[in-house]
């Protein structure tokens, strides 16, 4: 995937993206990016295709289609699609959807409440009224895999599935660190101390904004004490004895896959 400038948009072939409701939509998972524009009626915020990024070659559009209205194609979920898809177009479809996201919540300004537009050439939400212009929110996101004398420690997270255990993660806070927010976050949700932080590789979340980036960590101290809020069971796990393991395609489970390469 090649990110440019939406002026820069001008190959001779173009591809599109059709969304409904949150929704990719095409008549198989396979055959996701049009070679034609939809004619059906668009959402009132995206009013024209919203160039995403050039594909082999190739411009893709983004079109919002009005929810309302009968579209004869099925109805696929993006992450699951970003679990199947091969790694450049994966990409794409969470950029798409990620700018999505965003210019359906930023209709209006921030600043004074008025209606917005597309901005011009950027990619952002303007205000007329008072010259204030929105950007695409990212939020940075860390994400740990930790090492210890006796495996690597994943947590299962009250949100997920039952049996499925993970890195530990969260949000970067205003004004802090990133190395700062992961010793905060594993210090919150399993009580733990550590130390040589190594940061291996981040990757757009799109679900709705995060930009995860992923680290490994050493064991310093302490006995895991679950906050019983958002971490409810954590442990220790070797590659003989392994939980239910995030998909293959996320961060989380690269940073796994790591821990337990150096746990052997
Ligand atoms: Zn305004």
């Amino acid at each position: 995937m090649h990110i440019k400038n939406r002026s820069e948009a001008t190959s001779i072939t173009s591809r599109y993206i059709y969304m409904q409701g949150g929704n990719i939509m095409s008549a198989t998972e396979d055959t996701w990016l049009h070679t034609e524009a939809s004619q059906l009626s668009h959402v009132a915020w995206l009013e024209q295709p919203l160039f995403v990024a050039e594909l082999d070659g190739e411009d893709v559009y983004l079109q919002v289609l009005e929810s309302d209205q009968e579209c004869q194609l099925v109805s696929h979920h993006g992450r699951e699609m970003m679990s199947v898809l091969p790694a450049a177009q994966a990409d794409l479809l969470a950029r798409a959807l990620q700018l999505s996201h965003w210019l359906r919540d930023h209709q209006y300004c921030g600043r004074c409440g008025q209606a917005t537009q597309l901005h011009k050439s950027d990619y952002g939400m303007h205000c007329e009224t008072c010259a204030h212009t929105q950007y695409p929110r990212l939020s940075p996101c860390v994400i740990v895999v930790i090492t210890g004398p006796k495996g690597i420690l994943l947590a299962h997270n009250t949100r997920f599935p039952a049996g499925r255990f993970s890195a530990l993660a969260g949000f970067v806070e205003a004004g802090e660190t990133i190395e700062a927010a992961v010793h905060r976050e594993v210090r919150e949700e399993v009580g733990i101390e550590i130390r040589d932080l190594e940061y291996v590789g981040s990757q757009s979340w799109s679900f709705p904004h995060s930009l995860m980036m992923g680290f490994m960590a050493t064991y310093e101290s302490g006995e895991i004490q679950e906050d019983g809020i958002e971490i409810d069971e954590a442990d220790w796990f070797n590659p003989d004895c392994l939980p239910d393991l995030p998909p293959k395609f996320s961060i989380a489970r690269q940073l796994v896959d790591i821990g337990l390469a150096k746990s052997v």
